[in-house]
């Protein structure tokens, strides 16, 4: 069963005048598949209470969620990585790492997986290293917050290497 997930910004107050944050509305949920389960997500989309402030006009999403998701990706970025370390890494093959996933609990078609990898692949290609570094910082501090157990192993992954190796 999936667990539901509420979602809304870190922020208290608005950064541009300090007012109150409101509720502009409730994002579509979305089911998202992390490697530490399944979660049935609802974001509340947050706006300055102040007519006056640009903040007004401005939608303050979760930040926390917004770190680990991709548009129409029901995985999360963790899975993500995870795949791409397996892959290139570890070298293993796509029923490897099914095996692997499966073992978590994730079930994964192969196309899916191969999707997933190609995904990897593209976003090492496409970041430049602060961006690579600005992601691991984002999920090192969301996968501490749902599970400090989880984030040594998986967070000292060098994915310096990971970009020589897909390229
Ligand atoms: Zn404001």
């Amino acid at each position: 069963m999936a667990q539901v997930l509420e979602a809304v910004t870190s922020m208290n107050r608005c950064p541009f005048c300090g007012s109150a944050l409101r509720r502009k509305y409730n994002a579509n949920p979305r089911r998202l598949i992390t490697l530490d389960g399944e979660y049935y997500v609802l974001e509340r989309v947050s706006r300055c209470s102040n007519r006056e402030c640009p903040g007004y006009e401005t939608s303050f999403r979760a930040e926390n969620l917004q770190a680990i998701i991709l548009p129409r990706k029901i995985f999360s970025l963790d899975v993500i990585m995870y795949i791409g370390t397996l892959r290139y890494e570890e070298h293993k093959t796509y029923e490897e790492i099914r095996e692997d996933l499966g073992n978590k609990g994730i079930r994964i078609s192969m196309g899916e997986l191969t999707n997933l990898t190609m995904t990897f692949e593209s976003l090492i290609k496409g970041w430049h290293e602060e961006h690579i570094q600005e992601i691991k910082e984002k999920l090192g501090e969301y996968i501490l917050s749902i599970d400090g157990k989880n984030a040594g192993s998986f967070m000292e992954k060098d994915y310096k290497e990971l970009g020589k190796a897909v390229k």
